[in-house]
């Protein structure tokens, strides 16, 4: 009997000091609940800490597929797909805030950042996994129909120019990490880091009060990184050619094109990172801010304003905005980079 109750006491005890989960999918230790997810192609980590913290990540996760369900193009009951198909179709709020903003964009970048880049994504092969680079008559005749100035919004019905498609893949990921903190806080979570891919998305400070440290992944090694940032309660979203792209002859095609020429942006930045409190302008900003390449960015950045960013140009040099200076920390010099802040 005595034997049986010290057993029975041991194994109360394992139970309350193992690690544990409430929800299937979520794992616990040392006061952080953490879960990862493959959606919007893409594998996302995401971490949070105190109490309710696993109904919350549950909640954020079912948050992150209703939004690739209604914003996919691979989704054929999404509501991009419903546009893309029928040439219009009438939206939600949601998806047409998203591409009210990427049209705002599209304005103030000259077209640099373009949605109906779509059909020049699919040809290079980003979406299928069938990579090729296209030949220059089907380039130039899906050129065309590449202008967002023939995007039209009508109340919440959104039409495309004749032959045209679009694909929210720069953006999607920035407003689906907004949507997750602004619900994480909703449900009293005061610490968690989302990472969906690029797009890293802060909730408050860590759990001691300091700051999160988001490392800047180096472009040419991607297992080493060029520094480190200190950030809280802000999105932090990388563009990088080396993020997808396939190689043919030795030379190396990304997934980030140049609506100009429809061949991958080569402006001589080769990654671009943004911090900023707004999850979709961030991710849209990354991504342009490849596409114009370091002078026109910090044209914009002078201009406009409202971000900060981390730069890397092909010569390894790095430039990062003055409002981040105290926040960023250079630790790549020993593999050739230079790292400049701005005044
Ligand atoms: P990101 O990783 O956020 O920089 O977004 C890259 C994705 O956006 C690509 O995989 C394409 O689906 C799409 N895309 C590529 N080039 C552009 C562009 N110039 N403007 C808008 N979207 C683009
Ligand atoms: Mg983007």
């Amino acid at each position: 009997m005595k034997k049986l109750i010290t057993l029975l006491l041991a194994f109360l005890l394992l139970c309350s000091c193992s690690p544990k989960s409430s929800i299937e999918g979520i794992t616990y230790s040392d006061g952080k609940y953490s879960m990862q997810i493959f959606a919007m192609d893409t594998v996302m980590t995401l971490t949070s800490y105190g109490k309710g913290s696993d109904e919350a990540l549950l909640k954020a996760s079912e948050e992150i597929f209703r939004l690739e369900s209604m914003l996919s193009t691979e989704i054929d009951s999404s509501e991009v797909s419903s546009i893309n198909s029928g040439g219009s179709a009438a939206v939600s709020d949601e998806t047409l805030y998203i591409i009210q903003t990427a049209l705002q964009i599209s304005e103030l970048t000259g077209g640099a950042f373009d949605i109906s880049i779509a059909p020049v994504v699919r040809e290079w092969g980003f979406i299928s996994g069938d990579y090729h680079i296209p030949d220059a008559a089907t380039l130039s005749s899906l050129l065309k129909n590449v202008d967002y100035s023939k995007i039209s919004v009508s109340g919440n019905s959104v039409s495309l120019g004749e032959g045209m498609s679009i694909d929210l893949g720069a953006i999607a990921k920035g407003y689906a990490g907004q949507k997750c903190a602004d619900l994480l806080k909703e449900l009293g979570v005061e610490s968690a880091i989302l990472a969906l891919g690029g797009n890293v998305q802060t909730v408050g400070a860590k759990p001691d009060g300091s700051l999160w440290k988001v490392a800047i992944q180096d472009p040419l090694d991607i297992d080493s990184t060029v520094g480190v940032l200190r950030c809280s309660d802000t999105a932090v979203v990388t563009s990088g050619g080396y993020q997808r792209y396939f190689e043919e002859n030795g030379m190396r095609y990304h997934h980030i094109i140049n609506p100009v020429t429809g061949f991958p942006a080569d402006s001589g930045l080769i990654s671009a990172t943004v911090i900023c409190p707004d999850g979709t302008l961030a991710d849209a900003l990354s991504t342009f801010l490849f596409v114009l390449g370091l002078e026109k960015s910090l044209d914009y950045y002078s201009t406009y304003g409202g971000f900060e960013a981390i730069l890397i140009t092909s010569d390894q040099e790095i430039i990062v905005t003055p409002g981040i200076a105290e926040s960023f920390t250079f630790t790549a010099s020993d593999t050739g980079y230079t790292c400049t802040v701005l005044e």
